[in-house]
């Protein structure tokens, strides 16, 4: 089954909305076995959202359409999917009683407008909207499925992942079941060839590989005649590519770096405090992103001058002449430092140049030096980064908090 998604919106074809519902809609038909070919957007006009669909109705299977739902005039795409198909458009009884029961919670009161949305093209399968008032709907013509979903994510994922998805699992008759690996500290080709003797000739599952945010992706297909089944077969592959990859696994599926390393902290009862110069607070903030952290994470100081680094963290005035701010000896005693300040079990530290300006032949920009001391001992790394300045302070926090699971 081919899919093809069409973006409806002025706002999405001007640039001022950026079309992240076409990544979300293509990635999440993939965790069920449905690629996607093809993706557009087009305006709020008949015209063009009849022309797009003509042009999807040769070639895919399923056509989802996102955007255009609404109350209002400018949200036309079930009038334009209707007038092209020559359904004729009737009002669900039930949609209608389930509207007027989500605006009387809110407390306001349904217009006219707002019944517009529960008129339906006739044999259409109703989608539900939970968190908001425009329904969506599947249609059937001939062997193609044209799916309607509102614009709003908050509305459309619920009904995506609610309906859409089960709905079609259960026209395919096959159970997927995808499963990623997320990694650091291997690239994407030597991670290819690692998981090559592994792969075999399996028609149960396949493995892919992605570079994502600083992170490889090895991502995990297994089929099978039912969802269940295809766990069993992508668990399987998981277990036997978990010996060759463990030094490298930085977590599952949406788990986030910093989310694996809370979980590291709470195994073993540890706790953490940052000093931070060229990071200036990211790596605060991103370790503060998880909730649950409050247990392990004790203070975080901001040191961007020497004379913070000396009132706040105790670096010495010699070690700040000697080596500068940017310097192993520097990251050292920051670490150290904010240890024993924070009195926490691991003190982490960072201090480079993140650029543009600022580099030195000795010292050029993306020289870091991520300091960590953990228990009796303290480590240094030096890291050598490129991009832009906000690229530079990310990689940065990235691999601080990567350097910490070795
Ligand atoms: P409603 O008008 O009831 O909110 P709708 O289905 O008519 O729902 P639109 O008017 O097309 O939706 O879009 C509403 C908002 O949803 C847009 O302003 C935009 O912020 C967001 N949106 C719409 N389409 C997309 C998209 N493809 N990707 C990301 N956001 C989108
Ligand atoms: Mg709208």
């Amino acid at each position: 089954m081919k899919a093809e998604i069409i973006a409806v919106g002025n706002e999405i074809v001007t640039g001022h909305t950026v079309n992240t519902n076409g990544s979300f809609i293509a990635k999440a038909l993939q965790t069920i076995g449905v690629m996607t070919y093809y993706q557009s957007a087009v305006g709020d006009e008949q015209a063009s959202i009849q022309e797009a669909l003509e042009l999807a109705l040769r070639r895919s299977q399923l056509i989802v359409f996102t955007g255009g739902l609404g109350p209002t005039e400018d949200d036309l795409t079930k009038e334009a999917v209707c007038r092209y198909l020559k359904r004729p458009i009737k009002e669900s009884v039930d949609c209608l009683l389930g509207m007027q029961n989500y605006f009387n919670q809110l407390g306001i009161e349904m217009t006219d407008n707002n019944k517009k949305q529960a008129a339906f093209p006739e044999g259409a399968y109703l989608l539900t909207n939970n968190h908001g008032t425009a329904p969506g709907c599947i249609l059937k013509v001939e062997d193609c499925f044209i799916v309607l979903l509102p614009g709003p994510p908050k509305e459309m994922k619920p009904i995506l992942e609610g309906e859409v998805l089960p709905y079609f699992q259960k026209q395919l008759k096959k159970g997927i079941y995808t499963l990623d690996i997320r990694l650091m500290g291997i690239g994407e080709s030597a991670l290819a060839e690692k998981i090559a003797p592994y792969l075999g000739e399996f028609t149960t599952v396949n493995v892919a590989t992605y570079v994502g945010n600083y992170e490889v992706i090895a991502r995990i297909t297994g089929q099978g005649k039912t969802v269940k089944e295809a766990k069993e077969y992508a668990e399987n592959m998981k277990n036997k590519l978990f010996s060759c990859l463990e030094d490298y696994i930085i977590g599952y599926n949406e788990d986030s770096l910093e989310e694996s390393l809370l979980k590291l902290l709470q195994k073993y009862h540890y706790t953490i405090a940052t000093v931070e110069s060229c990071t200036g607070g990211l790596l605060a903030g991103t370790l503060i992103n998880c909730s649950g952290v409050s247990a392990h994470y004790k203070e975080g100081f901001i040191t961007y001058s020497n004379e913070a680094k000396e009132k706040y963290v105790g670096v010495r005035t010699e070690t700040l002449c000697l080596y500068g701010a940017v310097s192993r000896q520097t990251a050292k005693e920051m670490a150290e430092g904010v240890k024993a300040k924070a009195n926490a079990y691991i003190g982490l530290a960072t201090t480079g140049i993140a650029g543009p300006e600022g580099g030195t032949p000795e010292k050029p920009v993306g020289l870091i030096y991520v300091g960590m001391a953990i228990g009796d001992e303290t480590y240094v790394e030096e890291l050598h980064l490129s991009g832009t300045r906000q690229e530079i302070r990310e990689q940065t926090v990235k691999k601080t908090l990567h350097a910490l699971f070795k």
